[in-house]
C-alpha cells in the first residue's frame, strides 16, 4: 500500500494536520510542527500533543509514517560559524517536537554552500550537523530530500545524498525523500519510460531503495534540467501524469509516505483520488 497525502496545514495547532489530512481522503500526510518561516516557536503543549496524537488515532494515521518537514531557515551546511550554530540548535528543536508527537520522520533539505565553501566542505558539515542531533534526539529518522539545485542549494545529484549519508555514523538514523519535481529539475529524466527505469536503477546503484522512505509528488513546470523549482499540479506540469502512474504502479514505492506538494490544494482531493485510482 501507498500512503498518499499532501503536506497539510497546521494552522491553529499541530493537532489540526491530522483533521485538515482527513478531509481531502489523504492516508498520509507532511507538516511543519511551527511556522517554517520563523526561527523561535512556542514550545508544545500537553494539550497540542495529546490532541495531536488522539485525533492520528481518531483518523487512522500512523504518526510513525507521518512526515515533518523542517523549517526552511535551517542551513546544516552553512558556512558561517554563528549561522551554523544558529541552524543546529533550530534542527534539534524540530526533532524534538517530532519526538513529542510521535512523528517518526523529519525531513529537510540538505543545506547550501552560498558560494563560500566547496561542496565536499558544505557535505561534511551536514553530516556533522546530523550526528549531532542524532545524539541529542533518539528514535526520529532524519529524511534528506534531494532538490532542484537552485542557487547554491546542494543535493541535487545522488552522489551529494550518498555522501551525506556516508558521512553519517548511524545510518540507520537516515532516510531518502524524493521530490519529483526537484529530481526532474536537477536533470533526472522521470518523465519518459526509459528515463523513469534508468532513473531509478541509478538511484538504487548509488543511494539504494532501502534508504527511500518518503516522496513528494509534484509535477513541474519548469523543463528538465532547469534547476528551477516551482511546482505543478500533478499531470499539468513537464513531468506528466504518465510518470505519475508508473509511480503509483511502482511497488517499490510502497509502505512509505507520497505526499503532494502541489499548488492548488483546492484539487487535493482529486488529485489523491486521482493517485489512488492507479493503485488498483
Ligand atoms: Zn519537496
Ligand atoms: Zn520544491
Amino acid at each position: 500500500m501507498k500512503y498518499i497525502g499532501a503536506h497539510v496545514s497546521a494552522a491553529g495547532g499541530v493537532e489540526n494536520a491530522p483533521v485538515n489530512a482527513n478531509k481531502i481522503f489523504a492516508q498520509g500526510f507532511a507538516v511543519f510542527t511551527k511556522n517554517q518561516r520563523q526561527w523561535k516557536a512556542k514550545p508544545l503543549t500537553e494539550k497540542n500533543i495529546a490532541a495531536f496524537k488522539e485525533r492520528c488515532s481518531r483518523f487512522g494515521f500512523d504518526p510513525q509514517k507521518v512526515l515533518a518537514h523542517d523549517s526552511y531557515l535551517i542551513n546544516l551546511g552553512h558556512p558561517d560559524e554563528d549561522a551554523w550554530e544558529k541552524s543546529k540548535h533550530a534542527f534539534i528543536d524540530e526533532l524534538t517536537r517530532c519526538r513529542q508527537l510521535g512523528i517518526g520522520m523529519l525531513n529537510f533539505h540538505p543545506g547550501s554552500t552560498l558560494k563560500k565553501i566547496s561542496e565536499e566542505r558544505c557535505v561534511e558539515r551536514i553530516a556533522n550537523s546530523l550526528n549531532l542531533a542524532h545524539e541529542a534526539v533518539p528514535g526520529v529518522i532524519t529524511v534528506v530530500e534531494n532538490t532542484a539545485g537552485q542557487g547554491s542549494n546542494m543535493g541535487y545529484t545522488f552522489e551529494h545524498i550518498r555522501a551525506i549519508i556516508d558521512g553519517v555514523n548511524d545510518p540507520s538514523r537516515m532516510g531518502v525523500c524524493i521530490d519529483t519535481c526537484h529530481a526532474f529539475a536537477a536533470g533526472y529524466d522521470l518523465a519518459s519510460a526509459r528515463g523513469y527505469d534508468k532513473t531509478w536503477s541509478h538511484f538504487d546503484d548509488v543511494i539504494g531503495f532501502s534508504f527511500l522512505k518518503g516522496m513528494h509528488l509534484n509535477d513541474s513546470k519548469k523543463g528538465l534540467g532547469s534547476r528551477v523549482d516551482r511546482h505543478a499540479s500533478i499531470g499539468k506540469g513537464e513531468i506528466g501524469l504518465d510518470a505519475f502512474q508508473r509511480i503509483m504502479e511502482d511497488t517499490r514505492m510502497d509502505n512509505i509516505p507520497m505526499i503532494l506538494e502541489t499548488p492548488d490544494n483546492a484539487i487535493w482531493a482529486e488529485e489523491i483520488a486521482l493517485l489512488k485510482g492507479f493503485c488498483y
